[in-house]
């Protein structure tokens, strides 16, 4: 249902889906007076501030030079930076749906670009880890009905998750878990005592950067074989916890382990999420054992999931032979934009100030830019050649988005815009390459032309 803004009359809207964090709860009331949106119930504090902060001023969305100019004006002026670049690179689409996630992908392909998302600057650990071992896991749902064992390694959800807790992994009720809390033991591993280690039943302090070696001892003690003698002087946690810890884990009905960047930005990194899956693999001998990452804001896991199904691989691939190739820190766009390989650059639902290091910023500048932002204040956007300013996905646009769990989830947009969406100006900007493609005699996928 979109409001008539032009309606004074307070409208109350239920079950409307907040993107800010990878809970995607779908329980938000929303309460909409003069075209604007003044109560957000069930949100927590990050959830009610997106949804109250949404504004659209002005009439103008399409820029090109830091001038407005007519749509079709812009979408030529980006389609042939494009075309004309030997290394585009097409970065972000953590928050946009999963319909415009895929015609970026069709973009890329299309222009023989780069192609990555900010999987690859938070949990791309964990999609590598993926791919060798693979993955047992479940839906948040099944851990409210069932989880009696709960860990979180190297996450606080308290701070990152805020209703993770009360929906799903602490106080939440379920069919075998009638009584919330009481019904669940918490284990919290991590180098701090987080916020959530604060609720946890037990809270282990693991010493920085030795992740792994407690993994992989869990994983020995698991199977009954012996361990090193020195774990608890090389981990910090003492043997005969550890040994406590597996069987606990052993005898429980259902665990879940959530994981989270305490794995992925230390040292080891995927090697210590396949440790993670590893030992829940090897629980499954013994009882019913699952694992999930605790991945970021936004619909990141919308990201890997369509990247994944549409290439092959969940980030980081080059379309330049015609074909997708799969290389981190070879296509990954940190690794692009720092070796300054990339000579344009498309920004797609993504602030450069909160995923980009300064120097990886300020190259930024050097090339042609064309950016998607649903915000005209994100760095970077007065100074890109083409700016498209589309709607706010969740809000004013709909489309699908998938929960931390890969759960889909339709989004029905509340407000009315002015603004194109993500996908519409993709799917323009794509249909314009193929026309100018073909009335150059170009072939009508260009990227044979970029041996890269
Ligand atoms: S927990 Fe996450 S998805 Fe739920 S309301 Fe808060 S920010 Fe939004």
């Amino acid at each position: 249902m979109t409001i008539d803004c032009a309606s004074s009359l307070p409208v109350v809207v239920s079950n409307s889906v907040c993107t800010q964090c990878g809970c995607v709860c779908d329980d938000i009331g929303l309460v909409i007076e003069n075209g604007r949106i003044t109560a957000a119930n069930n949100a927590c504090d990050k959830g009610r501030e997106w949804f109250l902060g949404n504004h659209e001023e002005g009439d103008e969305f399409a820029f090109v030079e830091g001038k407005p100019a007519p749509l079709t004006e812009a979408i030529d002026r980006a389609a042939q930076i494009l075309l004309k670049a030997r290394y585009p690179l097409i970065f972000g689409l953590s928050d946009t749906p999963c319909e415009a996630q895929r015609q970026a992908v069709a973009l890329a392909d299309r222009v023989g670009a780069c192609l990555d998302t900010t999987t690859s600057i938070s949990h791309g650990a964990f999609g590598m880890a993926f791919q060798e071992v693979g993955e047992v896991t479940c839906s948040l749902g099944e851990v409210k009905n069932r989880a009696d064992l709960v860990f979180f390694w190297g996450t606080d959800p308290a701070t990152t998750h805020p209703r993770h807790g009360e929906r799903y992994s602490l106080e939440a009720k379920g069919l075998f878990t009638p009584n919330g809390r009481s019904d669940r033991f918490v284990v919290v591993v991590d180098v701090d005592e987080t916020s959530t280690a604060k609720k946890a039943d037990l809270f282990l302090q693991i010493k920085k950067g030795s992740d792994f070696e407690a993994l992989w001892g869990l994983r020995a003690l698991v199977k009954g074989l012996a361990t090193r003698d020195d774990i608890g002087a090389q981990t910090g946690i003492p043997l005969e916890v550890l040994k406590a810890l597996a069987e606990r884990m052993k005898s429980c009905h259902f665990g879940i382990l959530f994981f989270g960047p305490g794995l992925s930005a230390s040292r080891g990194r995927h090697m210590n999420a396949e440790a993670a899956l590893g030992l829940v693999k090897d629980l499954n001998d013994y009882t019913r054992f699952y694992a999930k990452p605790m991945t970021g804001p936004g619909n990141v896991t919308g990201a890997d999931n369509v990247v994944c199904w549409q290439t092959g691989y969940p980030l980081g691939v080059h379309f330049g032979q015609g074909f997708p190739r799969f290389n981190p820190g070879e296509f990954t766009a940190l690794d692009v934009l720092g070796r300054g390989e990339a000579d344009a650059v498309m920004l797609v639902a993504i602030d450069p100030a909160e995923h980009l290091p300064v120097a990886a910023r300020k190259f930024l500048g050097s090339v042609p830019s064309i950016h998607l932002s649903d915000n005209p204040k994100a760095e970077g956007n007065d100074r890109a050649t083409v700016l498209f300013l589309t709607a706010t996905y969740g809000i004013r646009a709909a489309g699908t988005v998938y929960r931390m769990d890969d759960v889909s989830l339709p989004l029905r947009p509340v407000l009315a815009t002015k603004r194109p969406t993500d996908e519409e100006v993709l799917v323009a900007i794509e249909r314009r390459v193929h026309a100018l493609q073909v009335e150059s005699g170009m072939k009508p996928s260009s990227s044979s032309k970029r041996a890269r």
